[in-house]
């Protein structure tokens, strides 16, 4: 072979390594990737970089370059990571399924290993199979923030719906712990089936104390053996969930993801809608919470939406603060002098315990 043909097969970046897992340790994958301390971490973090300076903030990642690569519709996570990663000063560039080869057929390894060879140092992911995140970062080694995957975690909105939480119910709380939401119950209701939002809930709020409850019919709620999941149980009658609650986590029907599941939707509404008249005579100090979408008049109604219990506007917002902190932590920015983010955990897409919420 001639020196040049050398040179010229030699790749632009280097080769990923074929290291097994631990992670980038800036990845991002499940909630469980966390642990209590990085959890605290996040969540100071968060707190730092919202009642910053935008003028001093955005020299934290000045230039660095971000990657979203989103293979399904978003508003909020999108726009929120977007506005997260600019707020610290990041580069950000966005490949979604409408605009790019990935409608040509481009495996999501080849957009990802595309996206490094331009210099991103990380990626936000959305894709709709369960464990695309996981497959992105064996095959790219960045530090990968999974944004949604299939039916299987959406662990910044977990993380950003605790924010809220904690915000009504523990305000001035520093610090988080196994006993800090001891007594709280937080009501999950609607397509638990085919929800990454609830997995993730599942999997962080009992870790803080939480009592989580999941309530839905049958179609949407399969009997599922929960022994795996301490902390979480199943109530189907909505009336007896919502009195027990303090937080009243509300979710759409995933119409994407039904794949011929037959709803009559007016018994939907008749057992599971949150209507103004249940909310005041079972759960009047609860706090009302959605990720988002919501659709008007079927899981909630306009009035409770925009009533004075729901926090679902919050939500939006503390996620913005969220992803702040854990796209500076992807970075490997913002952690404390002499301590370094560590290895993280092994968790897997299949890391399901049973359930298939
Ligand atoms: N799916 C919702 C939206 O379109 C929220 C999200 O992106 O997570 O905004
Ligand atoms: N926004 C949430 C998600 O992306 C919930 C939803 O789409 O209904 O999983």
């Amino acid at each position: 072979m001639s020196p040049t043909a050398a040179i010229r097969r030699k790749p632009h970046t280097p080769p990923v390594s074929a290291s097994p897992f631990p992670y980038n340790p800036g990845s991002l994958l499940s909630v469980n990737d966390l642990s209590l301390d990085e959890l605290n971490h996040v969540l100071e973090r968060a707190t730092a970089l919202e009642a910053q300076d935008p003028l001093t903030r955005d020299h934290i990642l000045a230039k660095r370059r971000v990657a979203l690569l989103f293979y399904e519709a978003s508003t909020r996570t999108r726009t929120s990571f977007e506005l997260a990663a600019k707020a610290l000063g990041a580069d950000t560039a966005l490949v979604s399924n409408l605009s790019s080869s990935i409608e040509k057929g481009e495996s999501l390894k080849d957009t990802g290993l595309n996206l490094r060879a331009l210099g991103a140092e990380a990626i936000i992911l959305r894709h709709s199979s369960s464990g695309g995140a996981w497959l992105l970062e064996e095959s790219t080694r960045l530090p990968i923030l999974n944004a949604g995957d299939g039916m299987h975690e959406h662990p910044t909105q977990a993380l950003l719906d605790l924010r809220t939480i904690l915000a009504h119910l523990r305000p001035g709380v520093k610090e988080v712990g196994p006993e800090t939401l001891a007594g709280v119950t937080v009501t999950i209701t609607g397509d638990i089936l085919h929800s990454r939002v609830a997995r993730s809930n599942m999997l962080l709020l009992p870790r803080l104390g939480a009592q989580v409850v999941l309530c839905g019919s049958k179609e949407l709620l399969p009997e599922i053996d929960l022994s795996g999941w301490p902390g979480v149980s199943i109530e189907r009658n909505f009336e007896a969930a919502l009195e027990r609650s303090q937080i009243a986590m509300m979710l759409r029907i995933q119409a994407e993801r039904l794949a011929g599941l037959q709803l009559d939707l007016e018994e939907y509404k008749a057992h599971y809608q949150l209507t103004g008249e249940r909310l005041a005579r079972l759960a009047p100090e609860a706090v009302v919470l959605h990720p988002g979408p919501i659709i008007r008049g079927l899981e909630i109604t306009g009035g409770v939406a925009d009533g004075p219990q729901s926090a679902i506007l919050e939500q939006v917002t503390h996620g913005l603060a969220i992803r702040m902190a854990v796209i500076e932590r992807a970075l490997g920015a913002g952690t404390p002098a002499g301590k370094t983010a560590g290895p993280a955990k092994k968790t897997t897409p299949q890391q399901k315990k049973g359930a298939r919420a």
